[in-house]
């Protein structure tokens, strides 16, 4: 299954082999043979690689949209290329190498606008370590919805839930109904790295736990069910931290939970008139 960091070493890798080069393009599984022919023969000016989506830029707003998905795959080696065996999407080569696209979601022509679109659509992804932060911070700071909802936002930031929202705002002493506009730069790093932390060990065992040991009634041994979270689905009762009965609210169609004392309430700042006219010393 592809994910973010091998997508980009596909386009990293292609693009070092094929960019610059007139490249020559077949669809023998016959599924994208219009693809194919509308790019035969075209130079490669560079690959992106956005998510699971690879855009193969081919001057004049030519564009090649490659959407791996949860199965694709591509295989490649040096000239000559060997026959084809089972379904091959799309066949690239030059006169050195070819690379065989199998598996793919959409092989499909796009423009700038489309390419566009998809940037926007889908934020960097704490699990891959080529996400770019500050794309999302700047999205964040834009906005005035609460962080609660934007965290969930998949166009902002990829693939957090609902447990993972609450818990790093704890995390945080980040209240969810914070504006974006709101959270420093500082903040939003710190929320990233408890993200990356708290994804990166769901997705290794399979479970997700976001307390660190000192913080659970039994720190040694396997983790309890009732210790893995600070504030999710933990609705009066006390907080790890400050013994204040945890809450919770609905936030969209979801419920947050947090607690009332380590995440105040955001009160904007206002200038005091002292500030104003206070001379300089
Ligand atoms: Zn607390």
């Amino acid at each position: 299954m592809p994910e973010g960091p091998q997508v980009a070493r596909y386009a990293r890798l292609q693009a070092e082999k094929l960019a610059g080069h007139e490249i020559n393009l077949d669809a023998p599984s016959g599924r994208s043979e219009d693809v194919a022919s509308f790019f035969d023969g075209a130079t490669l000016r560079g690959i992106e690689a956005i998510g699971k989506h690879l855009i193969y830029d081919f001057g004049d707003e030519r564009l090649m949209h490659v959407h791996l998905g949860r199965f694709g795959t591509f295989h490649s080696g040096d000239i000559p290329a060997p026959e084809i065996r089972g379904i091959v999407r799309l066949r690239m080569w030059t006169d050195d190498v070819w690379f065989e696209l199998r598996g793919a979601i959409a092989v499909e022509i796009f423009d700038n606008d489309r390419r566009t679109a998809l940037g926007g659509r889908i934020g960097p992804n704490p699990l891959d370590p080529e996400a770019d932060i500050e794309v999302a911070y700047r999205k964040i700071i834009k906005r005035r919805s609460s962080i609660g909802l934007l965290l969930m936002d998949q166009s902002i930031v990829g693939g957090i839930g609902n447990i993972y929202r609450s818990e790093v705002l704890f995390l945080n002493r980040v209240h969810p109904l914070a504006p974006g506009t709101s959270l420093t730069r500082k903040t939003w790093k710190a929320i990233w790295a408890d993200l990356v932390r708290v994804m990166a060990d769901g997705a290794k065992i399979g479970r997700i736990v976001t307390t660190h040991a000192v913080d659970r009634k039994k720190p040694k041994g396997a983790v309890r069910r009732e210790d893995r979270f600070y504030v999710y689905h933990r609705t009066g009762l006390p907080c790890r931290h400050c013994g204040t009965a945890i809450e919770e609210m609905l936030l969209g169609t979801r419920r947050v939970f947090y607690c009332p004392k380590d995440q105040p309430a955001y009160v904007a700042p206002r200038v005091r008139a002292s500030q104003k006219s206070r001379k300089p010393t």
